[in-house]
């Protein structure tokens, strides 16, 4: 990351009085973990700051230190604006017209990062935003210590799907080193963030598998309100649902469509290597990495399906798989 960036965005830091730091709806481990590393840091040192997510911390973070502190409120006296993990304007979950300034600091790791704040630190290679913060938060002049380490962690280990994806690097696992180093529970998080399923989420799987379907090297099903509430699952995702379909053998994308309050539907995306998702979500209005990407669409579920599977279809070569 350019050095001159990085000055500029500790410069900011160090003038404002009240940093309100923002991350991405239905928001993953990623999201919270670097939330609540930068906010921690930056209230270790002395520096007023307040974490908002849309619709606040889903219940299998909230062991995360930290988390508490995390409002689904916008501060209306912040000085100072940053997003992390969060590749556009749109992804806040909040209308862009709500958010009280053009954000200052950007800080992500998706290709399809539109650069939209007026200081960007965007790195594609890195597995993770926590891993770009790893670096960043000592060149702001902060601190990482364990509780921070254990955010940070949590953003690469969820993000990575345990240490199993192709955006792995020898960095990646020096930094996780590091961080077990300065404490961070590693089985903990694991067991918490990737081994863990509620009974509830269980139950909201079965409707989402009852539902399978495949055709010609794609996989997809479907989640809708009316399968959240006949379990009792109170999120608004998939229960991580594509990344069990993503273990599926003989597919080249898995996709899943799960219907949202006020007419959309969050599409998710899972690639092998070669197929790029990240630019199909893109053509739809959301974005991603080129192996898992996602987007929220307007409009009905069938007729979403049949634009979306179609879209798809187009970029894949037929696999002789199937
Ligand atoms: P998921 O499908 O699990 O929500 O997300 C997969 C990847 O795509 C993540 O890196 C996530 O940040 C990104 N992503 C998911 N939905 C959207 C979206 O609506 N817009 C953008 N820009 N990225 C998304
Ligand atoms: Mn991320």
């Amino acid at each position: 990351m350019a050095a001159p960036t990085i000055e500029k965005a500790k410069a900011a830091l160090n003038a404002a009085q009240h940093v309100i730091i923002l991350s991405h709806e239905r928001p993953d481990g990623d999201a919270v973990g670097s939330l609540l590393a930068l906010t921690l840091s930056l209230e270790r040192a002395g520096k007023k700051t307040t974490p908002v997510l849309f619709e606040g911390v889903p219940s299998r973070f909230l062991f995360l230190p930290g988390a508490g502190k995390v409002t689904s409120d916008i501060p209306s006296d912040g000085d100072l604006l940053i997003l992390v993990d969060a590749a556009d304007l749109q992804r806040t979950g909040f209308p862009v017209k709500t958010l009280p300034r053009q954000p200052d600091i950007n800080i992500d790791h998706h290709p399809t990062n539109t650069d939209f704040a007026i200081l960007n630190i965007v790195n594609h290679k890195a597995s993770a935003t926590t891993e770009i913060l790893y670096d960043v938060i000592p060149q702001f002049g902060l601190e990482i210590d364990i509780e921070i380490a254990t955010n940070l962690m949590t953003g690469l280990i969820t993000d990575t799907i345990g240490f199993r994806t192709d955006s792995v690097t020898p960095k990646t696992l020096e930094i996780a080193s590091e961080l077990v180093g300065l404490g961070a529970p590693m089985a903990e998080i694991y067991s918490r963030t990737l081994n863990q399923r509620s009974f509830v989420s269980a139950q909201y799987w079965g409707k989402g598998l009852n539902r399978l379907e495949r055709e010609n090297g794609i996989l997809w099903t479907s989640l809708t309100i009316e399968d959240r509430k006949a379990v009792g699952y109170t999120g608004s995702d998939d229960a991580d649902l594509v990344n069990l379909l993503a273990t599926i053998e003989g597919n080249q994308v898995v996709l899943i469509f799960i219907e949202q309050i006020g007419g959309k539907v969050k599409v998710s995306w899972r690639s092998r290597l070669g197929v790029d998702v990240a630019a199909i979500a893109f053509s739809f209005g959301g974005g991603g990495h080129e192996q898992a990407a996602g987007a929220t669409i307007e409009g009905d579920m069938q007729e979403i399906q049949e634009r979306v599977l179609t879209a798809t279809r187009g970029s894949i070569s037929p696999s002789p798989e199937e």
